[in-house]
């Protein structure tokens, strides 16, 4: 049994916390959401009234927030966790934020003897609440060793892929492929649709084929229906968008599909479609065909 912190109990961090709980460890959770913390304490948490009392007890504290100013503001701020935890904690922050970030939390949290993963995850809400989440992993080996049996209870593929940073990086990569399959589904959609075809039963056989994805197996159905709830926001995605061509420009390399898939996911958010699920990247894609003309 471990003592753990965690912060930001939302669509991802809410599940994953329960998970934690049920494994056996005493989870004291904090999130500026009441609903949020009401339902880490149904789950069996305790409910915290701010960072300093969620971590200050705590071995391992684990942070699912937004992006990065929020990380900055609970992890390096004033009454932060940086302050707030004993020296020997190991920090896992498994928002997806830019990689120097990450690095740069790395750093501060070296000064005051505080451990540190960059931790994302893929997965999603159903990954999230099935305890089935993909985890890659950025720092030291002794950290990843000491952070994988925490780690075991919300996730099924946990890998350690370089240091600080480098699972942000890894994250990005995903975030870029996730992306520019859902603009080119809902394209085959558009065009199902447009030439008489079924989309429903014609998705059905890419499913089966080598057009196959995961992204097909678990979303045809919601995007032919037209059902955007999210899931993960357009939003977040905007945010991960611009997460890959930083880190392309830093790595001096081109990603011409990542850019152009970076513009659509811009417009989604530009036509007010933020708060949808990614896969409403379909919206877009049907403007540009004119679809509210044909309504
Ligand atoms: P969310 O908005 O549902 O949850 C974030 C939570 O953080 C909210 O409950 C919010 O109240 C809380 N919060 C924000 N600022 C805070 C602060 N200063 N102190 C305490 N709590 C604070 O977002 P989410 O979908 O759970 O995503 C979290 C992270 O996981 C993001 O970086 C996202 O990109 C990533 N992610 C999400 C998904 C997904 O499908 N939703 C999948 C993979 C990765």
């Amino acid at each position: 049994m471990t003592k753990l912190g965690f912060i930001g109990l939302g669509i991802m961090g809410g599940p994953m916390a329960g998970h934690l709980v049920a494994a056996g460890h005493e989870v004291s959770g904090f999130d500026t959401n009441a609903d949020a913390l009401a339902r880490l304490e149904a789950a069996g948490g305790r409910a915290a009234n701010g960072v300093t009392d969620a971590v200050a007890d705590a071995e391992v504290v684990i942070t699912m927030l937004p992006n990065h100013p929020q990380v900055e503001a609970v992890v390096l701020a004033a009454g932060g966790v940086l302050e707030s935890a004993k020296p020997g904690t190991l920090l896992i922050d498994m928002s997806t934020i830019r990689p120097e970030t990450s690095i740069e939390v790395a750093e501060r949290a070296g000064e005051r003897e505080i451990r540190v993963l960059d931790a994302p995850v893929s997965g999603g809400q159903a990954g999230a609440e099935q305890a089935s989440l993909s985890i890659m992993v950025g720092g030291e080996n002794d950290d990843f060793a000491a952070g994988l049996p925490i780690l075991e209870a919300v996730g099924k593929t946990i890998v350690h892929v370089g240091p600080h940073g480098a699972g942000q990086v890894v994250k990005a990569a995903n975030q870029l492929v996730v992306g520019g399959t859902y603009a080119l589904i809902a394209e085959a959609i558009v065009l199902l649709e447009a030439s008489g075809v079924d989309a429903g039963v014609g998705l059905d056989v890419l499913a089966g084929g080598l057009a196959g994805s995961r992204i097909l197996e678990l979303k045809r159905k919601s995007m032919v229906a037209r059902e955007f709830a999210p899931g993960f926001r357009i939003d977040l995605h905007h945010k991960d968008m611009g997460i890959a061509l930083a880190a392309a420009r830093q790595a001096d390399v081109a990603l011409p599909l990542t850019g152009l898939v970076a513009q659509l996911v811009a417009a989604g958010r530009a036509m007010g479609h933020g708060s949808l699920d990614h896969s409403a990247l379909l919206k877009v894609v049907e403007s540009l065909s004119g679809a509210e003309n044909k309504e």
